[in-house]
């Protein structure tokens, strides 16, 4: 092909010692321009790098007059020839830092606009302005860093599925509506007025339908929608790495996680993974760490301390135990430093948690002192000091509460005194699987049972009596890996037998008539031969945001939406045309006012 004068020999982040003496052309934006009389540099920039151009008297003729004229983020071609920087002059900070270009000849391909912000990673710009002008941010090195480790994630997790003899399947994004969990996004049908379609808010059932196709191993990387409302760092559409497996036992599919991981950090971050990764229970996550996506970097262990309470003089600590709740917290080691005015954060803290209060203990050398400790007696002072392990200058935290309520509490308060006293080892990455969860969920509002995952998920063999006796207590062939404290995949193995997944819709309070309108199309494929089978399902961009290092996933998504869902570059969602809406038989109702 016929290359145009104008156009790149080479990227801006390629050349080295070996090109010198060589003729080339560059073409990249005005990254800056440094003017110095009768010379002028520019470090031009495309996503490869950065390369210094001179412009002199000598050799660059007209082409200096018209690098007076160029301004930050211009699109120009510079033909001219490598030379080796002199002694001294070398930046060891930049890739191509041996070399620069003496411009012999400049075009500019485009001019641009003062940009409303610098170019540049130490940027102070807003997230929104950021967000309305992402060409620009994302011509920043730090964002196309994220979108190229995320383009990379892509490429590891394809590798791995090949050769592990899985097949990429693509499901539908129209789709029927069946709501369960988020509410879903819903397209007007105009071909058949008043009918809607639904945005997946997974694939979940047409993955489970695949298996029943024979296809015994299938993976998708998928985009999700959820009209769920605005919480911190969700997106209203998000992908997932799907996968479902036949023939499978929890096992399995926890097998082939652990290998994918393994396949992710070193192609990724070039470390190597220890596995089979650790496992708590659910159980166990939510007493040691109050929570069921525990940060496991720091200690800092919740202790159940009922016991040693149960009597106490404390009438909080012993009523509380009375009424079937528990007393609960942590030992925060050099915490009686702690003044009057920093314990009362952590209590302010408590409270925006929901806590009902939070107990402070300083233990000094004779034991525990603070408001509380006179109604304690010395056995229960004894008992809470050796619960802890405590010594002489810790502080002990405690609350008192139902029992979720109270151990999610003091998680909270974990977690946050982990970050505000710098415990985290954020040096290292950690996952952990937790197993074991509870198979359903009261739901106060609805007085009836919710699925915890989704209604198809099997139950574990061994509780299966207790479907019928104690529901609550069932457990859930279910397992999420989280990672930093953050879960970033769940899945489950599902109930491939009618007449268990009856039995669930009938605790779920989902009647024959709604199973059939909703899930009729998965019952009936059921019918013809369902291998069993389960799967797991990642979120994407929280796992490219973990191993990117960044702390909003919005940084690894090229055009993500606000916290409030809406695109501030397009300015979606936006009004339409109501000719668009009568096609459709639509009426908006204007939103009441008071
Ligand atoms: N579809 C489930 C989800 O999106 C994951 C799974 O069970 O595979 O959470």
């Amino acid at each position: 092909m016929q290359r145009e004068s104008w156009q790149r020999t080479h990227t801006c982040g390629e050349l080295r010692a070996e090109h010198a003496g060589q003729r080339v052309t560059l073409n990249g934006w005005v990254h800056r321009r440094r003017d110095h009389g009768g010379l002028i540099f520019i470090d031009l920039r495309d996503r490869y790098g950065i390369t210094q151009v001179r412009f002199n008297p000598d050799v660059s003729g007209h082409a200096l007059e018209e690098a007076r004229e160029l301004k930050s983020e211009y699109v120009i071609s510079v033909t001219g020839t490598v030379e080796k920087r002199p002694e001294g002059m070398v930046n060891p900070n930049l890739a191509t830092g041996e070399i620069e270009l003496a411009a012999e000849e400049l075009v500019v391909l485009s001019p641009a606009r003062t940009t409303p912000f610098p170019i540049d990673d130490r940027i102070e710009a807003s997230e929104e302005l950021r967000l309305k002008y992402r060409y620009l941010d994302l011509r920043r090195p730090e964002m196309q860093k994220n979108l190229l480790l995320r383009n990379r994630l892509y490429q590891a997790v394809r590798s791995y599925f090949a050769a592990n003899d899985f097949v990429e399947i693509e499901t539908p994004f129209l789709m029927r509506s069946t709501p369960e969990g988020a509410r879903d996004f819903l397209v007007p049908s105009r071909i058949h007025r008043g009918k809607f379609y639904a945005l997946p808010q997974s694939p979940q059932t047409y993955k489970q339908i695949l298996m029943v196709a024979g296809f015994d191993r299938y993976y998708q990387i998928v985009r999700c929608f959820r009209d769920e409302d605005l919480r911190a760092d969700r997106q209203p559409e998000f992908t997932q790495i799907d996968v479902e497996m036949s023939f499978v036992t929890r096992e399995d599919v926890m097998s082939m996680v652990e290998g994918l991981m393994a396949h992710i950090f070193r192609d990724i971050l070039g470390e190597e993974l220890q596995t089979p990764l650790r496992r708590l229970t659910y159980d166990e996550a939510m007493r040691r760490y109050g929570s069921d996506k525990p940060e496991t970097r720091f200690g800092l262990e919740l202790v159940e301390v009922s016991d040693v309470v149960r009597d106490s003089g404390f009438k909080v600590f012993r009523s509380t135990v009375d009424a079937g709740g528990i007393v609960t917290g942590l030992c925060l080691p050099g915490g009686a430093r702690y003044s009057r005015k920093q314990i009362d954060e952590l209590t302010q803290f408590v409270l925006q948690q929901n806590g009902k209060g939070l107990v402070s203990l300083k233990v000094g050398e004779n034991g525990l002192e603070g408001g509380v400790a006179k109604f304690l007696s010395d056995a229960e002072k004894t008992g809470l000091v050796k619960s802890f392990n405590a010594s002489a200058g810790d502080l002990l935290l405690l609350v008192a509460d139902e029992p979720e309520r109270a151990r999610t509490v003091a998680g909270a308060l974990r977690l946050h005194l982990g970050q505000r006293e710098g415990l985290i080892d954020t040096s290292r990455h950690e996952l952990v699987w937790i197993v074991d969860f509870p198979l359903l969920e009261w739901d106060e509002d609805e007085e009836r049972y919710v699925a915890r995952h989704h209604p198809f998920t099997s139950p574990m063999d061994e509780d299966l009596s207790l479907l019928d006796t104690a529901p609550e207590k069932v457990r859930a062939k279910a397992y999420d890996l989280v990672m930093d404290g953050n879960e970033i995949a769940g899945g489950s193995i599902r109930i491939h037998r009618r007449e268990l997944q009856k039995k669930m819709f009938s605790l779920l309070r989902i009647g024959d008539q709604e199973a059939e309108n909703k899930f009729g199309f998965l019952l009936e494929a059921f019918e013809y031969g369902a291998p069993p089978h389960g799967g797991i399902a990642f979120g994407f961009d929280r796992l490219a945001m973990l191993l990117a290092g960044r702390s909003t996933i919005r940084d690894v998504i090229a055009f993500p939406k606000t916290n409030r869902a809406v695109s501030l570059m397009d300015g979606a969602p936006s009004d339409v045309d109501p000719k668009q809406l009568e096609e459709l038989g639509i009426a908006v109702i204007p939103e009441d006012k008071d």
